[in-house]
């Protein structure tokens, strides 16, 4: 099956808002096994949107923005009238969308009605978190599926969409991955090389973040992908954090709850970022306690007695102090596993030696200090993140025993 994902708006097209939905959707749409082959963006204008469907001859037809009650939201009326398709009122929708807005307290304006009208034979998506419905529809042998563009409301409506395409594809997709950290894009495309001839039959996609890949396999038979999986995790164990649709940080927090051990930070030039990123899972307060940010060199001495001998001779961004950190944090807080960090996030303050990027952690667990040294690009923000997310596959690498010793 191949697909074409049209995008309406006005804002995409001025530069105010990044198409998310292009990413979720074509991601999705991926590890069903389901090809991409163009993606199109379009203004809230029908004569754009009837041109942008004249050239798609996929099988599938996917469409975000523009289902909402306002006159610029034109999106479905132009393309049922492109295939000359009648729109008729259809009742559930619109019981549902008054009750939506008698929940809100509010009166439903006559423009929200439209919203309830939909072809023939159309299979409706509801709308849980707003008032435009998606829907699901044939036409001219063309599968076309309508969302509304605010992504918080796309995006459950896509799990629908799955399930439906997953029930219509005659031959069966599996799919899995691996979240990757600590090896660089283009490292692990290098590595890669000489891997992907070897499973021709399995889709793989590197999608690269901040320090972080999340490589999706997908194949049309268990065992070759299987095969692949087990290859890749041969190769590229040292950097395999988790499952590709996990977060470093809820890896982080179930592998703290499952051993029962709570953690602590010391944070320089992160300055709360690991500890803020692990409280955003729920649950965190089952393995956290308390944590310092500590980003001038007086508070690592008043709070947690580093010796300014130390500060004074290596300076703040150095192995000695992050060791320092690590240590006197756990006999101060008595976690079973603390992280210090401490380095050069920029722009200005590097050296010849340190350069910007420069980033030191020490890690204390089972009564042991180790540190740990890494060089970051990016600018200032990009290497407070990296910094986050490889300190935080360090800690997973040290409570599973897989650190490396670095
Ligand atoms: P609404 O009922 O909110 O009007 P709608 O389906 O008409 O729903 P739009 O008006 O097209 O949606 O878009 C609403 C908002 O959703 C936009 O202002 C934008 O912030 C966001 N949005 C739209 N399309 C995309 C997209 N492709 N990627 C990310 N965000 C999008
Ligand atoms: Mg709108």
């Amino acid at each position: 099956m191949k697909a074409t994902v049209l995008s309406v708006g006005n804002e995409l097209l001025s530069g105010l808002t990044t198409n998310t939905n292009l990413v979720d959707i074509a991601r999705e749409l991926f590890a069903l096994g389901i090809e991409t082959r163009q993606s199109v963006s379009v203004p809230d204008d029908k004569q754009a949107i009837q041109d942008a469907i004249k050239h798609v001859d996929d099988d599938l037809l996917v469409v975000t923005g523009g289902l909402g009650p306002t006159h610029d939201d034109i999106t479905k009326e132009s393309i049922c009238d492109y295939y000359r398709l009648e729109l008729s009122l259809h009742h559930e929708t619109k019981t549902r969308i008054e009750n939506y807005f008698k929940r809100l307290g509010r009166e439903m304006r006559d423009t929200n009605e439209k919203q309830a009208y939909f072809p023939k034979d159309a299979i409706v998506l509801t709308n849980n978190h707003g008032t435009a419905p998606g829907v699901i529809f044939s036409a001219n042998g063309t599968t076309v599926v309508l969302l509304p563009g605010p992504p918080s409301e796309m995006r459950p409506m896509l799990e629908r969409v799955k399930t439906y395409l997953k029930e219509r594809m005659q031959t069966s997709v599996y799919s899995a991955g691996y979240l990757v950290v600590g090896i660089g894009e283009s490292e692990l495309e290098a590595d890669m090389a000489e891997y992907y001839p070897k499973h021709p039959d399995v889709n793989i996609a590197p999608y690269a973040g901040l320090s972080q890949i999340r490589v999706v396999f997908v194949a049309h038979d268990a065992r070759a992908l299987d095969k692949a999986l087990d290859d890749f995790k041969r190769r590229f164990r040292a950097y395999i954090v988790g499952p590709h649709d996990a977060t470093i940080e809820q890896r982080l927090v179930d592998t703290l709850i499952a051993q029962g051990k709570v953690i602590s930070f010391a944070e320089s030039c992160t300055g709360g970022m690991m500890a803020s990123t692990l409280v955003s899972v729920p649950d965190a307060s089952q393995v956290l306690n308390e944590s310092y940010v500590l980003y001038s060199n007086e508070s690592k001495i008043k709070h947690l007695g580093i010796n300014r001998i130390i500060m004074e001779r290596f300076g703040a961004v150095s192995e000695q102090c992050v060791y320092e950190l690590a240590y006197h944090l756990a006999h101060r807080t008595d976690a079973d596993i603390t992280l210090s960090v401490s380095g050069i996030a920029g722009p200005s303050g590097g050296t010849a030696a340190k350069p910007v990027g420069t980033v030191y952690y020490g890690i204390h667990h089972e009564g042991k200090t180790k540190t740990y040294h890494r060089v970051f690009s990016g600018d200032r923000n990009m290497i407070r993140t990296k910094a986050t997310v490889t300190g935080m596959a360090l800690l997973l690498k040290a409570l599973m025993h897989e650190d490396d010793h670095s």
